[in-house]
């Protein structure tokens, strides 16, 4: 039992939305974000009879955004323990000579700058209060670069930098670090990818069994149930089918 007040980005769908299901379960107070307002107010009307649930929209693009929403909680949610920075998606899957500067730039927006504007909000009141638990969602595109993965997997380093970076930086405040660095999940994530091509999104998970969001969310919550003095720092988690970024065995 907890009544500790966990934000998490990308709350809509995947991972995130996997996530806060558990969380409400386990009845962490929650603060949950995403663009999709219809997703949020469905979520909101899902959990708020096992936790409390205050829903944010904003687009982590906009730092204006960002700041406003995280400016209008109330006073007795302020005082946020648990950061899940989980919002972001791969746009494209283009070689670097053909890429398309809009899914570039999507990329660099959303999974590097806005992970940097909710956490630059957040951070200072973990510092204050000298305690707080900061969990960065990588990708194994943020350790290993494959073909056609380009600026998703530069984005993804840069999550790794920057996970690294905050565990260094927070260290005198006693905050807590952790990146999880997930192979393979099957979520919205390659129909985002491949803007919305049902058959090719399936096909990345054709003859495997790729990893569940409800897998990862089990990884968050064991990794928040931790003892104080303990902090996993950095997960790598695969389904078994996978070897690597680019070794996948498919029945
Ligand atoms: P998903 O099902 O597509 O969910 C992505 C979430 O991010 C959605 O809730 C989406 O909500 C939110 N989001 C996207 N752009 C946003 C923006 N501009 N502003 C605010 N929220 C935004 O994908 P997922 O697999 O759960 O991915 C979650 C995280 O895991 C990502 O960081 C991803 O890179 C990472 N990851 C995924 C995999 C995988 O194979 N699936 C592997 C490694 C790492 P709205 O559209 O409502 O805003």
């Amino acid at each position: 039992m907890t009544s500790k007040i966990a934000l998490i980005t990308g709350a809509t769908a995947g991972i995130g939305e996997a996530t806060a299901r558990l969380l409400a379960r386990k009845h962490y107070r929650l603060i949950l974000c995403g663009r999709r307002q219809d997703r949020l107010e469905k979520l909101n009307a899902d959990l708020s009879a096992q936790t409390e649930v205050i829903t944010l929209c904003f687009d982590v693009r906009d730092k204006d955004a960002v700041k406003k929403s995280i400016d209008s909680l109330p006073d007795a949610w302020k005082s946020i323990d648990i950061l899940i920075n989980n919002a972001g998606n791969a746009h494209g899957f283009d070689p670097i000579q053909t890429g398309s500067l809009e899914d570039w730039d999507a990329m660099i927006d959303i999974n590097v700058k806005g992970l940097l504007y909710v956490s630059r909000e957040i951070i200072p009141g973990m510092t204050d209060r000298r305690a707080g638990h900061i969990i960065n969602l990588g990708s194994i595109a943020g350790k290993e670069v494959y073909p056609n993965g380009n600026v998703y997997c530069a984005s993804k380093f840069a999550v790794d930098a920057l996970t690294r970076g905050m565990r260094m930086d927070l260290n005198p405040f006693g905050i807590k670090v952790t990146s999880i660095n997930p192979g393979l999940v099957e979520t919205e994530f390659s129909l985002v990818r491949f803007k919305g091509d049902e058959p090719r999104a399936r096909s990345i998970y054709k003859g495997i069994e790729p990893l569940t969001a409800d897998n990862i969310a089990d990884i968050i919550e064991y990794v928040l149930s931790s003892p104080a003095h303990v902090v996993l720092a950095d997960i790598t988690v695969f389904p078994v089918a996978q070897g690597s970024s680019t070794l996948v065995r498919r029945d």
